[in-house]
């Protein structure tokens, strides 16, 4: 493939926004006593083309994340050659669960019940090795008391008390690996604006789950404006897209 005239352009502003990012994981491993190894940068791509992917897998990125299928789906097949790990991170319905894994190895928006059946069973077709799952948390389905799942603006993630059920169900699968939880700050309610406290209550509920399942030990939390605070209170995989890429034109 033939690099634009704009390709040499796009590649040093990709790096800059990279350096930057690991420039502020790196200090805010230090202020937190944490070695950088333990925190995991995944870039989120979503809205950015596949030749953006491309660019940064050449300057060693490994992990990158989606949240929209038919998007994900396209640009995975255009990078198929590249070594890559895939995440998906929004909201996801059944009907495009067998999409999603097969270019996904990592689910961080399991919220439901059925769409465990769906991925374990989805899981089982393809076929090579199990998907790594994490439970969406809904931290301010706490307050709000427990919905049903979409309700309220349609933010995703499951109530903290519904985590244990959710996780169980998981770990029962033999197509599944129960790998840990997310979550993404609450804009409304008693965590907005605060997401360092919204954190350590993710960090708790993280406890809680490894009681039970010690292998679940991912905690995927912090985006480019939270990165810090998520890292403090002891994410170990950070989701950053506008940091790395610049700020999107749509919502995504
Ligand atoms: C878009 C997105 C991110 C990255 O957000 P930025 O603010 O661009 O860093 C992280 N997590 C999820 C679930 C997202 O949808």
């Amino acid at each position: 493939m033939s690099e634009g005239p704009n390709a040499a352009e796009r590649r040093a502003e990709l790096a800059a926004g990279l350096a930057r990012v690991e420039e502020r994981i790196t200090r805010a491993c230090d202020a937190a006593g944490r070695e950088r190894r333990e925190v995991t940068l995944i870039v989120v791509t979503k809205t950015y083309p596949a030749s953006d992917v491309r660019l940064l897998a050449d300057l060693g990125v490994r992990h990158v994340a989606e949240n929209r299928d038919q998007e994900a789906a396209r640009k995975a097949a255009e990078c198929g050659d590249l070594r890559l790990d895939w995440h998906f991170v929004g909201q996801l319905q059944s009907n495009k669960v067998r999409s999603v894994l097969s270019y996904a190895d990592y689910v961080h928006s399991v919220d439901r019940l059925r769409l465990v059946t769906a991925l374990d069973a989805a899981a089982r077709r393809r076929g090579r090795g199990p998907v790594n799952c994490l439970v969406q948390v809904a931290l301010e389905k706490e307050e709000a008391g427990e919905g049903p799942p979409g309700e309220g603006g349609g933010r995703g993630g499951v109530a903290p008390g519904g985590v244990p059920e959710l996780a169980g169900a998981i770990a029962a699968c033999q197509a599944l690996r129960l790998a840990g939880v997310m979550t993404v700050a609450p804009l409304s309610g008693a965590y907005a604006g605060r997401p360092g406290v919204a954190f350590e209550r993710l960090m708790e509920i993280s406890r809680g789950l490894r009681q039970a399942h010690p292998a679940a030990n991912m905690v995927s939390a912090g985006m480019s404006t939270d990165l810090e605070q998520a890292i403090a209170a002891g994410a170990t995989h950070v989701r950053v897209g506008s940091a790395v890429l610049g700020v999107r034109e749509s919502l995504g």
